[in-house]
């Protein structure tokens, strides 16, 4: 794009939006509005400066972190440029509804968002400053006619429809709720190879997940193991990690156990949970929480450090030797023997085994949740992991770009805020929010990441700058330029967004330019071409010269080409 001339580079993170990646971004705009405003949503602009209290209210403040971009001002108030609208919204709102007749209510903004994201890169794939379009509706309840889940529904359908109006190839995924919190979550993915995220498809059942959150279906196991073996401790000076112990023990990672130490951050007396998984599997934070019914938090390093756990080199067995302690396995973490940390410093074991090393009740497939041991998935899926929904199929994985994220937040906000509104029945009710966001220059990126070539750009054609470019040979001679005055008049009086080239450079340069700035359609205008009263028609996808179309025949063949996606 900034080779295109479509964005320029101004900081980290910080673009120009120059006119041709302007239209872009307005085009994408204007196809999200449609669809809000079909769904019943309404357009408002919120504030990008918005007081740290609001923030504060929601604990947010800290929560975000360091992505949260942050200023005083001159009379050393504490002001945040918004990453996202919840918290002004919810404020708004309480402000604002005054029976639950005016509910369900649905709003939403185009309009920038900042966020010092650690590592901006990929141009308007991950910005500091991005335009995003987010809704936020308001319900009385969950279920039935006006509430979240009609809403949510709409929404669902309104961001398909605006996706594939785009020209994009997506896919539509189970997600995390993430910080965010709350309980259903889709996420929207623009099908790349370069996408930052990983999505987890079952080809037969079209099961599809982003991986933070993707199940796995089934896998049996069980304690039992070759007891005979020996167990060994081995000094394993300076290496935490598994792969340099798997190294140095000659053992394949996936037979040591990697166990992660969480601590339970629901508000309540700390318990420490230690998950467990195969040495070459990652622990899934979100599958942790769920097993165990609880927010977790990875545990503080100081202080798991003074309730005895040597990080870097934990093994299962701190179950018998730390109190208030809770193990989390994962099913392949159970059979066999493996190799572990050894609970000191510098030392790894090798022989340990379940069933003889631990001496505490042991879950069985029949009992998966023993006294304070219980096995359950918590780790990340990987290809070929069995499907959750269909018992003969296996995960593929996939990379997406995400454009799109919806999410039923529940009370949190609400709560914080005490949005509440007396029902039909004088009851004081907390009401129920959804929230639904679209990356709108993220999206202009990824349809760039989904269609190109080595020549440029390929837009889509309803996102297209331009749908034609008229490429004029001579732009000295008036007859070419008479010629495509004509012709951009009646391409543009036909509803095409029509660019005359008419640079006074050679044609060569224009051409490789038009297929740079990857416009789907060129008309050019040269003498040979002239003599047959007819244009070059060009398709950007076609490689070579094109063909000669009459004059008169270019809006109608532009129509038809531009119809069928270019
Ligand atoms: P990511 O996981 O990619 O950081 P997110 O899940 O934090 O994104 P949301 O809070 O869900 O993002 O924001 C809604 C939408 O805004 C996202 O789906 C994405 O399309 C877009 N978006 C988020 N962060 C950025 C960014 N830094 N630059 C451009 N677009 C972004
Ligand atoms: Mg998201």
């Amino acid at each position: 794009m900034i080779r295109a001339g479509c964005i320029r580079q101004v900081g980290a993170g910080i673009y120009d939006y120059l006119p041709l990646g302007y239209r872009v971004l307005n085009k994408v705009a204007q196809i999200v509005r449609e669809e809000m405003d079909a769904a019943g949503a309404t357009e408002l602009l919120l504030p990008a400066l918005v007081p740290i209290e609001l923030y504060a209210g929601t604990k947010r403040d800290k929560e975000y972190g360091e992505l949260l971009f942050k200023l005083t001002d001159r009379h050393g108030r504490e002001v945040a440029l918004g990453p996202t609208h919840e918290e002004t919204v919810t404020e708004l709102v309480k402000g604002s509804i005054t029976s639950y007749k005016q509910l369900p209510l649905n709003v939403y903004q185009i309009q920038t968002k900042f966020r010092d994201e650690f590592r901006p890169r990929a141009g308007l794939l991950r910005g500091r400053e991005f335009v995003m379009k987010d809704a936020y509706s308001f319900h009385l309840s969950v279920e039935g006619a006006g509430g979240l889940n009609e809403t949510y529904d709409a929404m669902y359908s309104a961001y398909v429809n605006v996706f594939t109006r785009c020209g994009l190839d997506f896919t539509v995924v189970e997600a995390e709720a993430g910080p965010i919190g709350g309980s259903a979550s889709h996420e929207f993915m623009v099908n790349a190879e370069t996408g930052e995220d990983t999505i987890m498809v079952c080809p037969k059942s079209g099961y599809s997940a982003n991986v933070e959150k993707c199940e796995i279906g089934p896998r049996s196991w069980s304690f039992e193991a070759d007891s005979s073996v020996e167990y060994i401790k081995h000094h394993t000076p300076n290496m935490p990690g598994i792969e340099a112990v798997a190294e140095h023990l000659n053992l394949e990672p996936s037979r040591m156990l990697k166990s992660i130490v969480f601590q339970t951050a629901d508000g309540g007396p700390r318990r420490w949970i230690v998950a467990v998984v195969r040495g070459d599997h990652d622990v899934n934070e979100g599958k942790v929480r769920d097993a165990i019914g609880s927010p977790v938090a990875i545990a503080d390093e100081a202080e798991a450090k003074a309730a005895g756990f040597v990080i870097g080199y934990v093994s299962p067995r701190v179950v018998c030797t730390i109190a208030d302690t809770h193990l989390v396995i994962d099913p392949d973490a159970t059979t066999g023997v493996w190799a572990t940390g050894a609970d000191e410093r510098d030392h790894h074991v090798t022989g340990f085994v379940w069933n003889r090393d631990l001496d505490m009740p042991l879950p069985s497939e029949e009992a998966p949740v023993a006294e304070r041991i219980m096995v359950a998935d918590i780790r990340n899926a990987m290809e070929g992991d069995p499907s959750p929904r269909d018992a003969s199929s296996r995960l593929v994985a996939r990379r997406g770009i995400e454009v799109g994220h919806i999410f039923k937040l529940g009370t949190k906000y609400a709560e914080a805020f005490d949005l509440s509104i007396l029902d039909p029945n004088q009851k004081k009710q907390i009401l129920t929010m959804g929230c639904y966001g679209i990356g709108v220059s993220r999206t202009v990126a990824a349809s760039v990441e989904m269609s190109h070539d080595d020549a440029g750009i390929i837009w889509p054609v309803p996102i297209s700058p331009y749908h034609v470019v008229v490429t004029v040979m001579d732009p000295k001679n008036t007859e070419h330029t008479t010629v495509a005055d004509a012709l951009a008049l009646s391409l543009s009086e036909a509803g095409i967004d029509v660019l005359i080239d008419d640079r006074k450079e050679r044609p060569g340069v224009k051409f490789k330019d038009a297929d740079l700035i990857g416009i789907p359609i060129r008309l050019t205008i040269g003498n040979k071409a002239l003599a047959e009263e007819s244009v070059e028609f060009k398709r950007r996808r076609d490689a070579g010269k094109g063909d000669l179309v009459p004059i008169a025949d270019a809006p109608e063949r532009c129509l038809s080409v531009l119809n069928n996606g270019g």
